[in-house]
C-alpha cells in the first residue's frame, strides 16, 4: 500500500514517514499543496494524508481538484487545533475522514488502517486469491498447507500482483511504486525478485502462479 503525505512541518512530516514505513507502508512526502496535487494526480496512491494550511495551495482545494477529476483513493486530512470549521468544509468536499493535531500515532495508525479496509482490498490485513493469501501485518506469505515469510521488496511486489489478481502489472508501475520513477532499478531487478516469489509459490505447494505477459508485466493467476 502507497501512501502520500502532504505536510509543510518538515518534522511532523518525516515523522509520519517512519511510522508508516515501519508497519510496511510505502510512503512519499512533500510539503506543498501544488506538488500534492501533482503525486496524488499520478494514481498512485492507495491513501493520501493531507494537511489543509499548506503553501501553494491549501489542503482543501487540493481535495477538491482530486475529487473532481474522480480520484476515489481515501483522504485523511488534518487540521491545527483552531482550524475546527474547516473540517466541515473538509468533509463535505469529500474527505473520507480528519485529525486534528497533535494526535497521537496509534490513533493516527488506525485511521489509516480502517480507510484503507473501507476501500475494499484488505479484509482483516489479509490479502486472499485461490487459496493463497498474503498476510499485511506479518508478511507471511500462507497456503492452506504452509507459510514463508517474505523478504520487504517481495513482499511489496506480491501485494501489487494479489491486491490485482489476474491484471496484468507492468514491471514499469512496479519499479515506480516500489522503488520511486527515478530510481535506476533495471527490468532485470524485478525479475529476480519475482523468481524468488515463483519458488516460494512452487515450495507452498499452491496452485497459484506469476504468469509473465512477455514484454509487459506479470499476472497472479492459477496453473492449468
Ligand atoms: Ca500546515
Amino acid at each position: 500500500m502507497k501512501i502520500l503525505i502532504v505536510e509543510d512541518e518538515v518534522r511532523l512530516a518525516l515523522a509520519l514517514k517512519k511510522l508508516l514505513e515501519k508497519k510496511k507502508y510505502l510512503v512519499d512526502y512533500v510539503t506543498d499543496g501544488l506538488s500534492g496535487f501533482e503525486y496524488a494526480n499520478t494514481g498512485l496512491y492507495d491513501l493520501i494524508i493531507l494537511d489543509i494550511m499548506l503553501p501553494k495551495m491549501d489542503g482543501i482545494e487540493v481535495l477538491k481538484n482530486l475529487r473532481s477529476l474522480k480520484f476515489t483513493m481515501p483522504i485523511l486530512m488534518l487540521t491545527a487545533k483552531d482550524e475546527i470549521e474547516n473540517k466541515v468544509v473538509g468533509l463535505d468536499t469529500g474527505a473520507d475522514d480528519y485529525m486534528t493535531k497533535p494526535f497521537s500515532t496509534e490513533e493516527l495508525l488506525a485511521r489509516v488502517r480502517a480507510l484503507l479496509r473501507r476501500k475494499g482490498e484488505i479484509i482483516d490485513d489479509v490479502l486472499t486469491y485461490e487459496g493463497v493469501s498474503l498476510n499485511l501485518k506479518k508478511s507471511m506469505l500462507v497456503s492452506e498447507t504452509d507459510s514463508i515469510k517474505l523478504p520487504l521488496k517481495e513482499f511489496q511486489i506480491f501485494e501489487m500482483l494479489i491486491a490485482n489478481p489476474e491484471q496484468i502489472i507492468s514491471k514499469d508501475r512496479i519499479i515506480e511504486k516500489i522503488w520511486g520513477s527515478d530510481s535506476e532499478v533495471e527490468f532485470n531487478n524485478v525479475e529476480v525478485y519475482i523468481s524468488f516469489l515463483r519458488k516460494k509459490l512452487q515450495y507452498l505447494g499452491t496452485g497459484v502462479k506469476i504468469k509473465t505477459a512477455r514484454g509487459i508485466g506479470y499476472s497472479l493467476g492459477i496453473i492449468k
